[in-house]
């Protein structure tokens, strides 16, 4: 079933294969022409810690083809990364998210941003040197931003990723592993990576409350990154009984429907605003103790 096969990672090989196909090429000249024009957009989500208080915002890209209407993020990511045009894409992102940022900053809401970066990233020469400076050129601190990474990062030339990735925590940038087991997990690339943060796939916390297996990897994933003193997100949490399951687990925060989609920037802002320093709180949790 679905969710089973999400963590062979076959996907990836075959969205690859069929990568020059006219269409494929199509949306790569209209990709690249939205980002001149500014039509690509980032919403964002908030990470929640389960005392309700924000941890932090992922900012997730958004496109709406003019005639295709809206084109999910894992297609086009998969073009622009078997083109040039991954590395274009990311500046606009971190350019974006960044200047969101010190917009957020100068309301007062102090509140860091993670960005997703793609493998392709991490080993463009230089790139933890022009994150740095982007960094600079906005007025954010390091510590407001953080890059999710995967795995993937490791398959080829790992010593230069490792070397790209020490650079980035050098400047006080801070990393969040994605998409945790899914594809090829290994404990080595726990050791390697330096990493402070350690997403659960959706895959496993999709099912958590019903499936034995899944709840058992959660446990053990959870342990396992508290023992390496990473703190540990759960993606695609939807409903108040895998909350509760994640609380339990000892789970550090989670992201999902349940708490808020992902929504455009002024939207961000008022969900922010409104829930002030209190942050989140859960619908059902708010409703006084049956008597
Ligand atoms: P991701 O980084 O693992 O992001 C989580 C995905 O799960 C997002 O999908 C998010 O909208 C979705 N999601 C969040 N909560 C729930 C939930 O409760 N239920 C369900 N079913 N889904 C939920 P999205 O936005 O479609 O992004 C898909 C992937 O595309 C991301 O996975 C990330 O790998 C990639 N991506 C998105 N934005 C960027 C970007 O700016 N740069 C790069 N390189 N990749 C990006
Ligand atoms: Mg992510
Ligand atoms: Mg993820
Ligand atoms: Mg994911």
């Amino acid at each position: 079933y679905q969710a089973k096969r999400d963590r062979t990672g076959v996907e990836v090989y075959e969205s690859k294969r069929d990568s020059n196909t006219p269409d494929r090429l199509g949306l790569l000249a209209d990709l690249r022409r939205a980002l001149d024009a500014h039509e690509v957009q980032l919403h964002y989500q908030p990470k929640v810690r389960f005392d309700g208080k924000v941890a932090g915002l992922e900012a997730l890209v958004r496109w709406v083809h003019p005639e295709r209407g809206k084109v999910p993020p894992d297609e086009f990511i998969a073009i622009a990364e078997s083109s040039g045009l991954m590395q274009h894409l990311t500046e606009y992102v971190l350019e974006t998210a960044l200047g969101q940022v010190a917009k957020w900053r100068a309301q007062g809401l102090f509140v860091p941003v993670a960005v997703n970066v793609s493998p392709r990233d991490v080993h463009t020469p230089g790139f933890a040197g022009s994150v740095a400076a982007r960094l600079a050129r906005h007025g954010v601190p390091a510590g407001a931003l953080q890059l999710e990474i995967t795995e993937h990062v490791l398959l080829e030339d790992p010593q230069r990723a490792a070397d790209t990735l020490a650079g980035l925590t050098g400047h006080g940038v801070k990393m969040s592993l994605d998409d945790f087991g899914t594809g090829y997990s290994s404990l080595v690339h726990l050791r390697r990576l330096p990493v402070s943060e350690l997403k659960i796939d959706r895959s496993f916390v999709a099912r958590l409350a019903v499936d034995t297996e899944d709840a058992e990897i959660v446990r053990c994933t959870v342990d396992l990154a508290h023992s390496l003193g990473l703190l540990v997100v759960a993606e695609g949490v939807e409903d108040d009984e895998t909350w509760e399951r994640l609380r339990d687990l000892g789970c550090d925060a989670v992201q999902g429907w349940l708490v808020a989609a992902a929504m455009p920037p002024d939207e961000m802002t008022a969900w922010l605003l409104a829930r002030g320093s209190r942050g989140w709180q859960r619908p059902a949790a708010a409703l006084p103790a049956a008597a």
